[in-house]
């Protein structure tokens, strides 16, 4: 039987960003000089498939320090960042801690402190509940950050103009949700200090822009990703909001709904920056069991970025 037709649109960039290969690859280098156990505090990136991968390997996943033993095996932090409370726990159990969050956290990090030594409130534009969020908070004491997550939020904050504020922003929002909460802000309080460029990361602009690029082009789109990966949940609605009518985010092959796609023509397939390439070639070989497929490459940035790894690992790397 012939099969239908099938032009598949793959976004570019996709996929991996620097800070995740760098947290998998330091879990993976602590395995390598370290043996296992390396017990890692929460998924080290927000995929599945990743996580169960370096299960198999010998990383132990733990919600929280009390989890790990008295130990000499490192303990690695995750790409999202953790609130200051958790290496100064570390350090009071000797455990032998490496920090794999991702550096352009550890910038919106270090913003916020800025802020608050010049004496700002900080207001954080992020997602309650995200592992980053809450690294973000754990920078300050208590009280001293405030989150807001919609423009009715910051109407509703509780500041008067002309107080000392300033806001930093989770590195994975929407690009074009959050131009409008800070606009929202800047309006309200005209003196707000601010990043000189915003905290969104690169690789989340990018990603977001190859699918608004796409959406328009395509019947359908499957975007490879967890559901808990924020970066990912993102891209499903640039992809909606671009006018794409069929939008899903799939971890693997098997979570495609097929009634969904049996009379699409043209494709788009994107990944958040926690999903492997991998997952991404095993969905376009399952269409490929299905539909006579051609595949081509919508590139809206080239991307280059590269962080070294943790420096405990780079030492061991270079011994
Ligand atoms: S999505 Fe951006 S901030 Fe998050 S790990 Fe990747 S590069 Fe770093």
């Amino acid at each position: 039987m012939t099969k239908p037709p099938l032009r598949i649109l793959l976004c570019a960039p996709r996929g991996f960003c620097a800070g995740v290969v760098r947290a998998i690859d330091a879990v993976e280098k602590a395995l390598a000089v370290y043996g296992a156990p390396v017990y890692v505090r929460h998924e080290i990136v927000h995929n599945r498939y990743v996580v169960e991968t370096l299960k198999r390997q010998g990383a132990v996943f733990v919600r929280d320090l009390d989890e790990v033993p008295e130990t000499s095996a490192p303990v690695i932090f995750s790409a999202h960042g953790v609130p200051k409370s958790v290496p100064e726990m570390a350090g009071a159990r000797r455990l032998f801690a490496i920090d794999a969050t991702c550096p352009l956290v550890t910038k919106v990090h270090r913003e916020a402190e800025i802020h608050h030594k010049r004496g700002r409130h900080v207001i954080l534009v992020g997602h309650s509940g995200h592992p980053e969020v809450v690294g973000t908070k754990g920078q300050l004491p208590p009280g001293a950050i405030t989150l807001v997550e919609t423009v009715e939020d910051v109407e509703r904050l509780p500041f008067r103009q002309g107080s000392d504020l300033a806001f930093v922003t989770q590195t994975t929002l929407s690009v074009d949700d959050t131009r409008e909460i800070v606009e929202a802000l800047e309006a309200r309080f005209p003196g707000i200090a601010g990043p000189h460029k915003e905290d969104i990361c690169y690789a989340t602009t990018n990603r977001q822009g190859a699918v608004k690029r796409v959406a328009p082009m395509v019947d359908a789109m499957i975007v490879v990703g967890s559901a808990n990966s924020s970066n990912s949940q993102r891209l499903r609605e640039a992809a909606e909001r671009g006018g794409c009518p069929v939008v899903r985010l799939v971890l693997r092959a098997e979570d495609i709904e097929w009634n969904l796609f049996g009379t699409v023509q043209r494709l788009g397939i994107t990944a958040g920056a926690s999903a492997p390439e991998v997952l991404v070639e095993e969905i376009i070989d399952a269409f490929a069991e299905r539909f006579s497929v051609s595949v081509e490459s919508v590139s809206t940035a080239d991307e280059s970025v590269f962080f070294p790894l943790p420096r405990q690992l780079r030492d061991q790397a270079a011994e």
